[in-house]
């Protein structure tokens, strides 16, 4: 009997670029996911299908193929899932899992990690590997790192294994802690692509957690999380990471605080931070932030890594529709036909999908 495992995307509300300096950062899963089922093998692998992309994958299933050599390449993340299982002392057993994904691909919102996620939740449980959310986090984690080569912080795994609907997270990088907080009826969020994909590999991203890594190293402290506004205050990349995590438990603290009026001017200087001090940001990610304030939003940022992909809006819930569609107008008469442009809810975190009680067998 094929049993299936979904993991939510993410975005970003507040706080990037600060998980790798053990930070704050304010994401929300949402009710966008990953779904892998698995069922009996059809050979002596681990074979695999992707409902979005063609191809088939096949890999070892004792953990010794190199992710790097895989075809298609989105199956460096079984393969990196099945070595990071292995590696962790987990057995892969032989088997078919399909893939099934309403996360976009490259857009911010961390298709890969609901993935990684999702794989590493199936794989753990069919082995009765006793993990916790953090150790399913590390691993799904480790996956990424194999299957892409990028050293990505933990915020998306933490972020898909730690959600509560209805719930932002306050996730605490250091003590790896996740502090749901209720996102307000009244407000919505909404996700605009700005019209350029992104991607990690190949991008600054390894440069800046390089220059942050040096900057700490300067400063003598274990990351950058334990460093002055003022020991910072001449070094942007540096003073980003430390304003921003003061943005996070600003952000934090309005909405527990029911102040959700400071909420949008948070996330404004969060972009601005982002473009200006960590130039993280490009000009497409900022026509969207600007079209989303122009058009009613409260508040507007890249999400995410930066490099492209997508801005996160935050709205009066009762008007993220207008603004959607405000937005999307004005991004087609600059040439950007049939924008990505949704909102999205906070949503449910990893798990075994059980089957429906009572469904009705398949017919046939
Ligand atoms: P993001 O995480 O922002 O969506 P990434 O570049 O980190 O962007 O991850 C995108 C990659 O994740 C894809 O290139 C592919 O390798 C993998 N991926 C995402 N969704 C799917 C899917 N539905 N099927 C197969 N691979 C997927
Ligand atoms: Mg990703």
């Amino acid at each position: 009997m094929p049993r299936t495992w979904r993991a939510p995307g993410r975005v970003n509300l507040i706080g990037d670029h600060t998980d790798y300096q053990d930070g704050y950062c304010l994401p929300m899963a949402i009710d966008r996911e990953c779904r892998v089922t698995v069922a009996a093998p059809s050979g002596p692998g681990v074979r695999a299908r992707s409902a979005q992309i063609p191809g088939i994958v096949d890999v070892a299933a004792d953990g010794t193929t190199e992710p790097a050599g895989v075809e298609p390449p989105w199956g460096r993340f079984v393969a990196g899932a099945v070595a990071a299982c292995t590696a962790a002392g987990i057995r892969v057993a032989p088997s078919d899992l399909t893939v099934t994904s309403t996360v976009p691909a490259g857009s911010g919102l961390s298709s890969s990690a609901a993935l990684a996620v999702a794989l590493v939740v199936a794989l753990t449980d069919l082995a009765d590997a006793p993990l916790d959310r953090i150790g399913l986090a590390r691993l799904a984690q480790d996956t990424e790192v194999r299957a892409t080569g990028v050293p990505a912080g933990l915020l998306d795994q933490m972020t898909a294994l730690h959600a509560v609907p209805g719930h932002v997270l306050l996730l605490d990088c250091r003590s790896l802690t996740a502090e749901p907080i209720p996102l307000p009826r009244s407000l919505g969020v909404v996700v605009v692509h700005s019209g350029r994909s992104r991607t990690l590999v190949g991008s600054a991203y390894a440069e800046r957690r390089t220059e942050v890594e040096a900057a700490a190293a300067r400063l003598g402290v274990a990351a950058l999380r334990d460093a002055t506004e003022d020991q910072v205050r001449d070094d942007p990349r540096a003073r980003h990471v430390v304003a921003e995590n003061a943005r996070v438990l600003a952000f934090a603290d309005a909405l527990r605080a029911g102040h959700t009026g400071e909420l949008g001017p948070l996330m404004l200087a969060s972009h601005a931070s982002l473009r200006d001090d960590y130039a993280v940001s490009t000009p497409e990610l900022d026509r969207a932030v600007a079209l989303l304030m122009e058009h009613g939003a409260l508040g507007a940022r890249l999400t995410g890594a930066g490099f492209g992909g997508c801005v996160v809006g935050l709205v009066q819930r009762n008007h993220g529709d207008d603004v959607l569609a405000k937005v999307t107008r004005a991004l087609a008469t600059v040439g950007e036909v049939d924008p990505l442009a949704f909102a999205v809810r906070p949503g449910a975190p990893a798990a075994e999908v059980t089957p429906e009680v009572g469904a009705a067998p398949p017919a046939g």
